[in-house]
């Protein structure tokens, strides 16, 4: 008999020609491997197997039996082939009819034997299957134990993707061929952990998940395949981290005195939490490539904490590259830094896609990218601030210490890697700075190959935001309430609701340029829109101003500008303003269509205000009065703790919307995964052991077997 390897090519598997292989192909199957990890998502319940006597109406059965009448007609009315046929069982008989399919009176003349699966409907006092799914047993099979061989019928069925022309029925029949035929490989599990776990071995959860003798059994196989791939991913990044530490990199020196008299020299006191992050980093620096990620809430000071680390890099004659996700931010950032190194003497540069700024020693002016390219070509240190302007193939450091990324989760991964590689000798050390709470599972599952720092304590002095979800008949009042509030000298953000765009322009493929575009123009649309009821009809007597996408940079600068000098006075804005934007004076934020938003970026908005001593207020308006979507908006009320909401989204959205498109590339196993906390923790826990007792993997062989083809298939 042949046998099946699971390297083979798909076409070996017998029934596969030239047509299938291209329906095969289309779902991303090519070998015989690739159909097995073709999962079911779900199963079709028939395991409820009847004598025929015992059938009730309105259940979903199961007989077994021979046809004794087959016959055709045609329905003028509906237009259709009716097939009227009967079954007949030891116990008694049963009508059967289907629809249209006419190939039915050739498949199953009368005397085929048949399990059929379908629901028991009534027709007059009589009963009737209708339209149930069939499987012929032929006499060979009835002699034996046949209800194992069975596969569309009379157990629970395999429901699969499919792809035209490639149905469920066909893939079970391939898959049964396959896991008949195959030769099982080793487990690459080692034997300890499938004990200790009391996961399905290798051969048993291959059959079990494609046909399951319970649906416990099929969600335990399920577990069993997500723990291997969890443990193959949490090994891998676990190597990563221990090959990127035996890499050279930038000693930087750690500076205690430096450290002190810059600390001394801020016009605040670092929260215990920012000094600890800062120690962190310095301490890193000096001794290991540092892979590190800032955590910490909107507000909770990330930007000083990696001013500190760029002064320390600067000050062992490095460079550091600090990239934000927008212009806005970018210019914002080299305005920190400028203020918050002032007495140290750093050269500093902003690299926008509207041009390069340079900074020394009071002096500021505009540049010419030709003169910022041979300035970073130096090996001379600097501070350079950028968008993503700043990763394009011309941009050449010379001596690259530090990359620091705002918001990482903007950029991607690609991205980041470009600027790891861009760079000959050393790798930079990198710090990813991210008000995105990434819940601990995720963290681990995302981010395992990094360290990371997290700022829990707010700035002193802040009051929190109090929150309020805005239904329809409220509106009067709460603009009632804005106006008094701007009368007070303060100021207000109106975010109107998102469409949904891509992220990152760079990210776009031309074919989705239009939409984007058109995306882009709703958007601007809806800010517009907004602009006018409020200047005209709510507050005429108000100075606002409106932010988007389609405005030229330099106006985007100025509109903040005067925002920040409290010239303005509400400011309508997208999206643009969810991350980093600081004004003090602004205490009020209000969402329009809240119900677009996750609520880990609606949490981000509200950061926005309550960064002073004034109270502040966050505003949710919503014409969605649905109760899941109302319970949801009102966790913001409830809870103010960016992580805790994480949480909360990842769980009602889950890991595919909550990581946003982008993430795509992630195994739909692995995605599973995060919602199991337990399973992360220990497969995690796991992988460094299992480095830690045999580095290389060698102690199992099979186990760094399927290692290598995990790092090959990730290319
Ligand atoms: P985020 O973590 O959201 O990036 P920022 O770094 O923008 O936060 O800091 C928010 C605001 O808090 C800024 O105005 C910053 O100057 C101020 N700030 C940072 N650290 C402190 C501190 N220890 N005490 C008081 N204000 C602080
Ligand atoms: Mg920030």
């Amino acid at each position: 008999m042949l046998t099946l390897q699971l390297s083979d090519p798909v076409e070996k598997i017998r029934g596969v020609g030239p047509r299938y292989l291209k329906y095969l192909h289309k779902l991303g199957i090519t070998t015989v491997k690739d159909l097995l990890w073709h999962f079911p998502f779900r199963y079709e319940d028939f395991s409820r197997i009847k004598k025929i006597k015992d059938l009730q109406p309105g259940e979903t059965a199961s007989i077994i039996g021979t046809i004794t009448k087959i016959s055709l007609r045609r329905s003028w009315r509906k237009k259709m082939f009716i097939i009227e046929g009967k079954v007949e069982d030891d116990t008694g008989s049963i009508n059967v009819i289907w629809f249209n399919q006419t190939y039915l009176i050739k498949n199953l003349p009368v005397g085929t034997t048949v399990s059929l699966s379908g629901k028991i409907k009534t027709k007059g006092k009589q009963l009737l299957l209708s339209s149930p799914v069939y499987e012929i047993i032929s006499q060979q099979k009835l002699n034996k134990n046949f209800f194992s061989e069975l596969r569309n019928t009379a157990r629970l069925v395999p429901i699969y993707p499919e792809t035209k022309g490639l149905s469920s029925r066909a893939i079970r029949y391939l898959v049964q061929y396959t896991l008949k035929h195959l030769r099982f490989p080793a487990d690459p599990l080692p034997l300890s952990l499938i004990q200790k776990y009391h996961l399905l071995p290798l051969a048993i959860a291959l059959r079990q998940i494609h046909f399951p003798d319970s649906l416990e059994l099929a969600q335990k196989a399920k577990n069993r395949f997500i723990w291997s791939s969890l443990l193959l991913s949490q090994l891998y990044l676990l190597k990563i981290r221990t090959r990127l530490l035996s890499l050279k990199f930038p000693r930087i020196k750690l500076d205690i005195p430096l450290l002190k008299s810059w600390v001394q020299s801020l016009p605040f006191t670092l929260t215990p939490d920012q000094k600890q992050a800062l120690w962190e980093i310095a301490q890193n620096l000096a001794r290991q490539p540092m892979n590190r990620l800032l955590e910490g809430d909107v507000g909770s000071g990330k930007t000083i904490v990696a001013i500190g680390a760029a002064l320390l890099t600067y000050k062992s004659n490095y460079q550091v590259a600090v990239m934000a996700p927008t212009e806005i931010l970018a210019q914002q950032h080299f305005q920190k830094f400028k203020q918050y190194l002032q007495s140290f003497s750093v050269r500093l540069a902003l690299l926008t896609s509207s041009g390069c700024k340079y900074y020394e020693e009071g002096l500021e002016g505009k540049i010419s990218k030709k003169a910022f390219r041979k300035i970073i070509s130096s090996p001379l240190p600097i501070v350079v601030i950028g968008t993503h302007a700043l990763i394009q193939k011309d941009i050449l450091f010379n001596k690259l210490g530090l990359v620091i990324v705002d918001e990482q989760h903007r950029f991607g991964v690609e991205q980041r890697k470009k600027l790891l590689l861009n760079n000959k000798q050393e790798i930079p050390h990198l710090l990813s700075l991210t008000a995105t709470p990434i819940p601990r599972t995720l963290a681990l599952v995302f981010y395992g190959d990094m360290d990371l720092s997290v700022l829990q304590t707010m700035p002193q002095g802040r009051k929190k935001v109090i929150t309020k979800v805005v239904l329809p008949r409220d509106r009067e009042k709460i603009y009632q309430f804005i106006r008094q509030e701007i009368r007070q000298g303060h100021q207000a953000f109106v975010i109107c609701p998102r469409i949904e765009t891509p992220e990152d322009k760079s990210n776009i493929k031309a074919s989705d340029l239009l939409t984007y575009a058109q995306k882009l123009n709703y958007e601007v649309k809806a800010v517009k829109k907004e602009y006018q009821k409020l200047s005209q009809e709510i507050f005429p007597d108000l100075r606002i101003a409106m932010l988007h996408g389609k405005l030229k940079p330099a106006e985007k600068e100025e509109i903040m500008k005067k925002f920040k000098q409290g010239k303005i006075d509400i400011l309508v804005s997208t999206s643009v303003v969810e991350v980093g934007i600081d004004v003090p004076n602004a205490t009020i934020m209000m969402i329009e269509g809240a119900e677009h938003f996750g609520l880990a970026q609606l949490h981000q908005f509200r950061g926005r205000v309550g960064r002073s001593s004034f109270q502040s207020y966050c505003f949710l308006f919503t014409e969605n009065t649905n109760s899941s979507s109302i319970r949801r908006l009102r966790s913001l009320v409830k809870y103010n703790d960016g992580f805790r909401l994480a949480e909360i989204d990842l769980s009602l959205r889950g890991p595919g919307e909550f990581l946003g498109t982008k993430q795509s590339g992630i195994p739909d196993l692995i995605m599973k995964s995060l919602l199991n906390k337990e399973m992360v923790q220990q497969v995690h826990q796991e992988a460094e052991e299992l480095l830690h007792q045999s580095p290389d993997l060698k102690k199992w062989p099979t186990l760094a077997t399927a290692f290598q083809e995990f790092i090959q298939s990730r290319g």
